[in-house]
């Protein structure tokens, strides 16, 4: 089964990352800081590879591999 994964060299670490509030089993997380947030992680056991986030993100650094 394929898996999302987040290139951190095209991902912009918006605090408002839309990919955090599509994914249905809660798989990605992300630390929002006063001054910034980090790359997004995907928890590899949550994620089951529906692709909703790589569909929405606006930078397209999400990939299913
Ligand atoms: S592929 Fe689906 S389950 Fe996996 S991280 Fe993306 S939205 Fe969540």
């Amino acid at each position: 089964m394929k898996k999302a994964y987040i290139d951190p060299n095209i991902c912009d670490r918006s605090p408002f990352c839309p990919a955090k509030r599509v994914c249905p089993t809660g798989a990605i997380t992300q630390e929002v800081k006063l001054f910034g947030a980090s790359t997004p992680k995907v928890d590899q056991n949550k994620c089951i590879g529906c692709g909703k986030c790589a569909q929405i993100c606006p930078q397209r650094a999400i990939k299913m591999i």
